[in-house]
C-alpha cells in the first residue's frame, strides 16, 4: 500500500520525551535498484527467491512502499560516545518496518537503514552511501556464517539518488549514490534506549521498557520483578562476554562500542568503521576517530563491553535498587569472558582442554611472537591445523616456513629463535594433549576461519559496485556462507593483504558514519 502518512510532519527532529519511540515514514526514492538479497535470510522470513527478485520487493525495501501491517517506527535512545555521556541520540536513520512472525515461529524486526530522517536524524540526513551499505551487508551476513551473534540482513538496495558525503573531511564534498540496507534481527533494542530514560528520570518508561523486553525477549526469566531484573541483567552480561569472545576468536575489531551500539541480546550491531585484524596487533583500531585515544582498538575490547555493561547497571539501578547484587551480576560477564576465552583458545590451538598451568604462558608468547612478526592472525591459525606438532623435528622448519610466509615483517634471527622455541614448547603441549591428528585438525578448522571479509577486499567490492558491476558483492556473499570450508576456486580471497592495500583510503581506516 501507499505511505499512509507526511514525512514532513511525522519527521521533524527534536527531543522526543516519555515515549520509546516515534511513528515516523520512510522518505521515497526515485528509482529503486536490488544489488543482492541474502537467501538465508530471506527463507527464515518465509519469502521465497522469486519474491525478492520482484518489483515490489524492491519498492518495499527501498522505503517506497508499505507491505500489510507495517507501521513503520524510529527507537528514541541515547548513549555514552567515547566514554562521554551524548543525550539523545536514537534512530536517526534506521526506520523499523514491523515485526513478522516467522516460519520457525520466532519474531524478528525488518529495520531500513538509510531510508531518511527521523526525529532523531539531529544535524545529519538519514540516509547512507553504497559504500557502507556494501559493509553492512556483507559483514553481517559474514559474522553469521562464521558463528558470531549478529543482526542479519536480508537486501541491499541502491536508491538512484545521490548522497553528500565529505569522506576524507578534507572540505571537498563528493555526491556517492545512496543506498539502503534491510537489516533482520528479534529486537533491535540498545543499552542505550534505558540509558536515556534514567538520564530523564523517567522511571515510567525506563520499566515500560525493561518489562517489555524481558516480556518478549527473555521470556525464560518469568514476570519482572526486582530479581528477575537482576536475572535478565547477568544473562546480557553473559551473553556480551560470549559475543565479545567471538570477536577475538575471529580477529574481528568494531571499531565504535558506543552505549548506542550495544545490543540488548548481545548481538553485534551497527557495521560501521569496523575492521578484521590482518596483521594480529591488540593495539589496532579500523576508526580514525578513535585513532588517538585507541579506546576501542582490538586488545580493549572485552574492557570497553565492561564499562558498557557498567553503564547499563547504573541505568537499571532504579529498577533494582541494590548496588551489590547488580555488582555480583556484573561478574557474570568476566567468568563467562575467562571460561570462553579459555575455552576458544585450546581449539584454536586444537588441545581438546585449556590447560590451566601451561596454556596461559603458551597463549601469551604466541600472541607476542604474532604480533612482533605482523603474522596474519587468520592464516596462521588456518595453517597451523596443517603442521603435524607430534614430530617436533620434522615440523619446526615447516612451522618456521609458514609463519614467514604468513607475516608482513620479515623475520629477524631473534622473532626465528622465539618461533622455534615456541613451537617446541607447543610440540610438547600437543603430544601431552593426545589427541589424534584428524580430531585435532578438525577442531582447529571449526574455530579457525579460512574465509573472512579481509578490508580490501569489501573495498574491491565497492570499488566494483560503484561502477556498476555487484558481481563481487555477490561471490564475496557466497565464498563467506561457507567461511570454514576449503573452496577450490576461491582462494584468492584467502590470501594475505597485497601491499597496496596497505595505505588505500577504506581498506584499513575508516570514520565513523558513512
Ligand atoms: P553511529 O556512530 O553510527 O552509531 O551513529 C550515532 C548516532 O548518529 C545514531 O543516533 C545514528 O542514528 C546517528 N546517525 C549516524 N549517521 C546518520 C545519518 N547519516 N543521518 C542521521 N543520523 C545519523
Ligand atoms: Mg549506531
Ligand atoms: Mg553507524
Amino acid at each position: 500500500r501507499e505511505l499512509p502518512g507526511d514525512t514532513e510532519t511525522d519527521n521533524f527532529r527534536r527531543q522526543v520525551y516519555g515515549a520509546c519511540y516515534s511513528l515516523v515514514q520512510p522518505t521515497p526514492v526515485k528509482s529503486p535498484r536490488l544489488v543482492a538479497y541474502s537467501p538465508e535470510v530471506a527463507a527464515e522470513l518465509g519469502i521465497s527467491d522469486q519474491d525478492c527478485l520482484s518489483h515490489d520487493f524492491c519498492q518495499v525495501f527501498a522505503g517506497n512502499r508499505l507491505a500489510a501491517g507495517m507501521l513503520p517506527f524510529a527507537m528514541c535512545y541515547g548513549g555514552h560516545q567515547f566514554g562521554h555521556w551524548a543525550g539523545q541520540l536514537g534512530d536517526g536513520r534506521a526506520i523499523n518496518l514491523g515485526e513478522v512472525v516467522c516460519p520457525d515461529g520466532l519474531r524478528r524486526t525488518l529495520q531500513l537503514k538509510g531510508a531518511g530522517p527521523t526525529p532523531y536524524s539531529r544535524s545529519a540526513d538519514g540516509l547512507a552511501v553504497l559504500r557502507s551499505s556494501v559493509r553492512e551487508f556483507l559483514c553481517s551476513e559474514a559474522m553469521h556464517h562464521l558463528g558470531v551473534p549478529t543482526t542479519r540482513a536480508l537486501s541491499l538496495v541502491l536508491t538512484g539518488e545521490t548522497v553528500v558525503r565529505d569522506m576524507f573531511y578534507d572540505g571537498n564534498p563528493q555526491l556517492e549514490p545512496g543506498a539502503i540496507v534491510c537489516r533482520v534481527a528479534p529486537s533491535f533494542t540498545r543499552f542505550g534506549n534505558f540509558q536515556i530514560f534514567t538520564a530523564r528520570d523517567d522511571l515510567e518508561s525506563l520499566k515500560k521498557l525493561a518489562d517489555y523486553t524481558i516480556r518478549n525477549d527473555f521470556p525464560e526469566l518469568g514476570e519482572p520483578s526486582p530479581k528477575v531484573y537482576l536475572r535478565w541483567f547477568e544473562e546480557v552480561c553473559r551473553l556480551t562476554a560470549e559475543m565479545v569472545v567471538h570477536w577475538q576468536r575471529v580477529g574481528f575489531v568494531h571499531g565504535v562500542m558506543n552505549t548506542d551500539n550495544m545490543s540488548i541480546l548481545g548481538l553485534t550491531i551497527d557495521y560501521g568503521p569496523y575492521g578484521w585484524l590482518e596483521n594480529y596487533d591488540p593495539d589496532w583500531t579500523p576508526n580514525t576517530t578513535d585513532a588517538q585515544g585507541r579506546r576501542y582498538r582490538f586488545g580493549n575490547q572485552p574492557k570497553i563491553a565492561y564499562w558498557n555493561l557498567v553503564q547499563l547497571a547504573n541505568a537499571i539501578y532504579p529498577l533494582v535498587m541494590r548496588a551489590e547484587a547488580l555488582q555480583q551480576a556484573l561478574s557474570a560477564f568476566s567468568e563467562t569472558y575467562e571460561a570462553k576465552w579459555r575455552a576458544t583458545m585450546a581449539a584454536k590451538l586444537g588441545f581438546s582442554r585449556f590447560d590451566q598451568d601451561k596454556d596461559q604462558a603458551l597463549v601469551g608468547d604466541l600472541l607476542q611472537l604474532l604480533q612482533s612478526a605482523e603474522t596474519d592472525m587468520t592464516l596462521f591459525y588456518r595453517q597451523l591445523a596443517d603442521i603435524d606438532p607430534y614430530d617436533l623435528a620434522g615440523s619446526g622448519v615447516g612451522f618456521l616456513t609458514m609463519l614467514e610466509r604468513n607475516s608482513y615483517a620479515s623475520l629477524t634471527e631473534g622473532i626465528r629463535d622465539r618461533a622455534l622455541d615456541w613451537f617446541g614448547h607447543y610440540s610438547d603441549r600437543s603430544r601431552s594433549d593426545g589427541s589424534d591428528g584428524a580430531a585435532r585438525r578438525q577442531r582447529m578448522n571449526a574455530v579457525n576461519p579460512k574465509y573472512v571479509l579481509r578490508n580490501y577486499l569489501a573495498q574491491l567490492a565497492i570499488d566494483q559496485a560503484e561502477q556498476g558491476d555487484f558481481g563481487l558483492v555477490t561471490e564475496l556473499l557466497d565464498t563467506l556462507r561457507k567461511p570454514y570450508s576449503e573452496q577450490p576456486g576461491r582462494e584468492r580471497f584467502a590470501e594475505k593483504r597485497p601491499d597496496w592495500a596497505k595505505q588505500r583510503a577504506g581498506c584499513s581506516m575508516l570514520s565513523c558514519s558513512s
